[in-house]
């Protein structure tokens, strides 16, 4: 597959910003070339750009190599710089597919891309003919949300390969709550497909969400074009240095993942004994979409009491919905105690 002719042309034919130190790769003793502060205070030099040690520890993490990933301020940064990369405004278009992530229609619209959107089937599904129906030859990006935030569920990797194997766009799957589902990743699949970009985040199940991490595996082309836009120094050198002493922790964030995946089941539960909840929708992710008789008014209720859910209750297919993050033990009793509470 051709990655070139989907690139827009500003970005195949501009120079990237290039610093003293992409000149000069190897340790110095002097840096006087980019007017930083000399005087040491742990953050007066600029940033590794490539962040270089990060992705060494990521890559290995992943199984995938250091040249096929892409680090961004959040998986959000990821997302807009693939926009950037492949969208002409104005000309190109994108297809997401409702109910999911609410980022890829806003930064379509940021970047004056048209958005097409094909809702999932009634069992959130995806419908691929569905899809095929709406790809022009102005469609670059497909967005495919794997476990999909709001529903939970994973779309299986059949579908996706379906996806990739009939069309000649980009198919991005955002895997941010893949660490908590136990069907497989789809970077297993990016050694056979050109056109497959992985978005992953350390936002959610690593617990980092305050530092801003986000990840993006693909072909050494893709990864090439985007590493070419990016701002030189995306993650700050507090995010890699916070980054890589919490990677080195994987067996805590793994403790938390099994407590989590405990306090899930008792919070379904629970959820299962009140008369007003009609549904509870599987969930691969940490959170479960609930189907109650009166979303809005179950949302003030707990606000009232303090407790934050999200509703999703305007969302297509999520008519009175709410969306709840698995919390602490802790959190999880007070959110079932406040439910006890309440009458709908
Ligand atoms: C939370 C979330 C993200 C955001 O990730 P950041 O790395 O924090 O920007 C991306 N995609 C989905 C589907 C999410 O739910």
């Amino acid at each position: 597959m051709e990655i070139s002719s989907l690139i827009r042309k500003n970005v195949l034919k501009m120079q990237p910003y290039s610093s003293a130190r992409d000149e000069f790769k190897h340790e110095a003793d002097v840096y006087l070339d980019a007017n930083e502060n000399p005087f040491s205070n742990g953050v007066n030099r600029y940033p590794d750009p490539y962040q270089n040690e990060l992705k060494l520890q990521l890559s290995a993490l992943k199984g995938i190599p250091a040249g096929q990933l892409l680090l961004g301020n959040g998986s959000d940064e990821v997302l807009d710089l693939i926009f950037r990369a492949f969208c002409e405004p104005r000309e190109d278009n994108i297809v997401i597919l409702p109910p999911t992530y609410g980022m890829y229609k806003v930064l379509a619209q940021l970047n004056a891309i048209e958005c097409k959107e094909v809702l999932l089937k009634d069992d959130f599904m995806l419908g691929v003919p569905k899809v095929l129906e709406v790809v022009d030859q102005n469609t670059k990006l497909i967005f495919v949300c794997s476990p999909n935030n709001p529903t939970g569920n994973s779309i299986p990797l059949d579908t996706i390969i379906e996806l990739l194997e009939n069309t000649n766009c980009i198919v991005v799957v955002d895997e941010a709550y893949i660490d908590f589902s136990p069907s497989t990743s789809c970077l297993s699949l990016l050694a056979r497909y050109d056109n497959l970009i992985v978005c992953q985040t350390l936002s959610k199940a690593w617990g980092m969400a305050a530092i801003r991490l986000g990840m993006c595996m693909a072909s050494p082309e893709v990864i090439s074009v985007l590493h070419k836009i990016k701002p030189p120094y995306n993650v700050n050198k507090l995010t890699q240095t916070k980054a890589l002493s919490l990677l080195a922790d994987a067996s805590k964030m793994l403790e938390q993942l099994e407590q989590l995946k405990t306090e899930k089941k008792r919070v379904k539960e629970a959820l299962h004994t009140l008369d007003y909840v009609e549904k509870i929708y599987p969930s691969d992710a940490n959170f479960l979409l609930v189907k109650v008789k009166d979303a809005n008014t179950l949302y003030d209720a707990l606000m009232k009491q303090k407790i934050i859910v999200r509703n999703r209750t305007n969302e297509p297919l999520c008519d009175n919905c709410l969306r709840i993050t698995i919390g602490t033990p802790v959190e999880n009793e007070k959110l079932i105690a406040a439910l006890n509470t309440i009458t709908l």
